[in-house]
């Protein structure tokens, strides 16, 4: 009978614990409903002024097919935008443009050694600062 008693006397302070909870988890997503609509306009503007570009290297799927020395076809990660199909690029100002060398994947092949790196004409960046007028 002793157990049964220190049972049911464990239950009760969990029963009355739950109610407060509740109000504490909706408060707390109210509190974060409202840090979302605040920060909104925040994010936006971070947003603006992104661009989505697309891989051309793996046309945007993010996976390259690859044949070995048996002739199978392997799917590997795109070594230019690393398996995510795309890059965000920000332009700073109008000057801002696509880097010729990389088209803006701020990767591209090395010519001697086949593999990929980061482009040394625009650091990785995507973009060079041209000149108005300056059609390259
Ligand atoms: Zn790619
Ligand atoms: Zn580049």
């Amino acid at each position: 009978m002793s157990i049964l008693k220190a049972k049911r006397k464990f239950k009760i302070p969990q029963q009355a614990i739950l109610g407060p909870v509740i109000i504490v988890v909706f408060v707390a997503l109210v509190m974060q409903a409202n840090w979302t609509r605040r920060n909104q306009r925040l994010f936006r503007g971070m947003m603006s002024g992104l661009e989505r570009l697309p891989c051309q290297y793996c046309r945007g799927t993010g996976t390259i097919m690859e044949e070995d020395e048996a002739e199978r076809q392997t799917a590997l990660h795109c070594p230019v935008c690393y398996g995510v199909g795309f890059r965000f690029i920000r332009r700073l100002d109008e000057n801002d443009k696509l880097c010729p060398a990389c088209g803006g994947m701020g990767r591209l092949q090395d010519p001697d050694t086949g593999h990929y790196r980061t482009c040394n004409r625009c650091d990785g960046r995507g973009l060079i600062q041209a000149p108005p007028g300056d059609r390259r």
